[in-house]
């Protein structure tokens, strides 16, 4: 008889994403005269820039010819690819990194959940509350101890062992930023403590402030003990076609029992060699289209499209004296529920009165609990619908 991975029965009955889809599949078959606007998971509406659709058809040609055919790509990625990476997003921000420090795939999510093979079971992490729920989930499917933390600043007061220090700055939902100076304090806990940290960056492109990083590396010592997660999905509006990458410094060890030091690059690579093909070449080639073209300003204005619904959004909640997001820097909007109600209340409240999805902020923690998410990924005109629907809110 098989047995089951215990530590799955413990997850919570629905990934958040499935269960706010299968809501609104039940919703559209009851209502199916009624226009629902869906300003609930954070996917793009925009297609794919020029540049990209060029760099896939540029690829189907040699994919397409015997000579310039080419099978498997190398499972962390082509090298074309990665010079480009660190001459667009790593030089302009003095950071030197090696070839083989860049890991690219097809999905910062799976490569956040896989990299946890390589640590023992039963680790100490600290994640966030409320954060992006992949670090929690992939956590408890290790069986790992998760200490919750709200504000950044509360790491450094952690006086039990951590083994990994989950950062998302921006973050996912709440829009925050990890200033600098408390980046460079975290860093040095990590140090003192031999901690590594974790730092998802997936929505750096979308930072309007200067008070904080793009990268991790910015910050000195950064490469002794932080990793760093990115992708092309919200960026360059992949999320069809899949494309990211993770940093994996070559200074970064593990211990055995034995206390031996094994290099985490080292072992990442044979983890992607064990269980990854590589990212597809059609991806892979419609980035390095955008890079080597001098494109990036594509991307740039798809970005300022989804931030001026954000803008929108947040001045209208602002003008109702709804307490929500102050600081711009990410793609959505953060707001505390109507009359204290609970955020899955506040879910259909605005589902059966406005007829507009958004997310429950609980699904992102207990902290998030009172809290609700609008993405500014929806398109203008269901984004000023919204608004105008929502204009008797209160
Ligand atoms: N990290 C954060 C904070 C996210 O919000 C997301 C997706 O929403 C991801 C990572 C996953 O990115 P990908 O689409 O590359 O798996």
């Amino acid at each position: 008889m098989a047995l089951v991975n215990e530590n799955y029965l413990n997850l919570s009955d629905n990934y958040l994403f499935s269960k706010i889809a299968s809501e609104k599949k039940k919703y559209i078959e009851k209502n199916k005269d009624k226009k629902l606007i869906d300003l609930s998971i954070g996917d793009v509406t925009l297609p794919l820039c020029p540049a990209s659709i060029e760099g896939i058809k540029k690829a189907a040609n040699l994919l397409s010819k015997k000579d310039t055919f080419e099978g498997y790509p190398p499972s962390s990625g082509h090298n074309f690819l990665k010079e480009e990476i660190l001459k667009y997003d790593y030089s302009p921000l003095n950071i030197n990194l090696e070839n083989n420090e860049i890991f690219i795939g097809d999905s910062s999510k799976s490569d956040i959940a896989h990299i946890l093979d390589l640590f023992d079971t039963g680790i100490t992490v600290a994640i966030q509350n409320p954060v992006y729920p992949v670090y929690l989930d992939s956590n408890v499917i290790r069986g790992n101890n998760i200490i919750f933390f709200n504000d950044a600043s509360e790491i450094l007061d952690i006086s039990k062992h951590i083994d990994i220090i989950y950062l998302c700055s921006p973050n996912n939902p709440t829009g925050q930023i990890i200033p600098k100076d408390r980046l460079k304090e975290i860093i040095n806990y990590a140090i003192k403590h031999k901690s590594l940290i974790f730092f998802d960056s997936a929505y750096e492109a979308f930072i309007q402030g200067i008070d904080t990083v793009h990268s991790i590396y910015e910050i000195a010592d950064a490469k002794k003990v932080a990793i760093e997660f990115r992708s092309f999905s919200k960026t360059a509006g992949f999320t069809p076609i899949r494309l990211s990458y993770t940093i994996i410094p070559n200074d970064i060890y593990l211990f055995s029992k034995s206390s031996n030091k094994v290099s985490l690059n080292s072992l990442f690579k044979r983890l992607k060699d064990t269980k990854y093909n590589g990212p597809s070449f059609l991806s892979e080639y419609a980035m390095y289209n955008v890079y080597s073209t001098n494109s990036l300003y594509q991307l740039k204005e798809n970005i300022d499209y989804y931030m001026k619904n954000v803008k929108l959004l947040i001045n209208f909640f602002n003008s109702k004296n709804i307490i929500g997001t102050t600081k711009i820097n990410s793609p959505y909007v953060w707001i505390k529920c109507k009359d204290n109600m609970s955020s899955w209340d506040f879910f259909y409240y605005m589902l059966d009165n406005f007829m507009i999805l958004g997310t429950p902020g609980s699904g992102f923690g207990t902290e998030g609990e009172g809290y609700f998410r609008l993405t500014g990924f929806g398109t203008r005109e269901d984004t000023l619908e919204a608004i105008e629907r929502m204009k008797n809110i209160l």
